[in-house]
């Protein structure tokens, strides 16, 4: 029943409509355009793909766990920003990023520290800007470019901070920056009118956010800038939802990119137990 070998699909190599059995596309020549039955239900497995609600699930509960793992330290007063703290301990163990993680050859902790958070505030303005920014991304770029956006932004932003000696950082942020670069690269890459709006209205956004960091204690401001980059670059590479359907290629970037996340989560249990 998971096959779909007659009627129309779209091809998995340019996105066009074809019919699921012909043995080349028309379009781009691509053979075997249905997959063998296959190319119609993995659109459909990817369009079904929540990964706003994924990502808000997945930080939600390691932060819930980050506080079990030591709620004495979690429930120490230390200021308003302090309020529901997990301490340094729970989040380096739950693979937290960083110059010394890094060199420590915790190459993981790369996707791991992008679901993970500090205190209350810190998880509750992400996770908004997250449900903010997710949706519109998906919308103008597709629901695997997304995963691709919001990973690579991530990693990009704690590869730049690692680099420049911040010794220990978490959150989300680096990758909600990302997303906000992935839609000025819309912007840029419609053109236009209403691109340009677009391109105006989140580039101010995005620089607003930015300097709004150097005003905060314990802000990442590094990361910000390079998951910026990170995702602006990503939405430059790859196409928009309105020029190209997701491809064969998007959801094979999509899939590493959680493969490598789960990967990475199964590295910090295993860390975790050998220590
Ligand atoms: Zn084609």
């Amino acid at each position: 029943m998971f096959r779909k070998t007659r009627g129309a699909i779209l091809c998995p190599s340019c996105g066009r409509l074809i019919n699921a059995d012909a043995p080349v596309c028309l379009v781009c020549g691509r053979r075997n355009p249905g997959m063998w039955g296959f190319a119609g239900p993995l659109r459909m497995v990817f369009r079904s793909l929540d990964f706003t609600n994924a990502v808000t699930v997945a930080c939600i509960t390691l932060y819930i766990v980050s506080l079990v793992f030591d709620p004495g330290a979690a429930l120490r007063p230390r200021g308003m920003l302090g309020v529901f703290s997990p301490s340094l301990d729970a989040l380096l163990t739950l693979g937290a990023a960083g110059a010394i993680p890094w060199e420590l050859g915790r190459w993981w902790t790369l996707l791991t520290a992008i679901y993970l958070h500090g205190g209350l505030l810190h998880i509750l303005f992400n996770v908004l800007w997250i449900r903010q920014l997710g949706p519109a991304v998906q919308e103008v770029y597709g629901p695997a470019r997304l995963v691709v956006i919001f990973t690579v932004a991530g990693v990009v932003g704690f590869l730049a901070s690692n680099t420049l000696g911040v010794p220990f950082t978490i959150g989300a942020s680096g990758s909600i920056f990302g997303l906000l670069g992935a839609i000025v690269a819309y912007g840029r890459k419609r053109g236009g009118e209403y691109g340009r709006l677009v391109l105006r209205q989140y580039g101010q956004w995005a620089v607003l956010l930015f300097v709004l960091g150097f005003f905060m204690a314990g802000v990442n401001n590094w990361a910000h800038a390079g998951g910026f980059v990170g995702g602006f670059g990503a939405g430059l590479v790859l196409s928009l939802a309105e020029r190209q359907a997701e491809t064969a290629l998007d959801w094979v970037l999509a899939s590493a990119a959680i493969g490598v996340t789960v990967v990475a989560f199964a590295l910090v249990l295993v860390t975790a137990f050998a220590r």
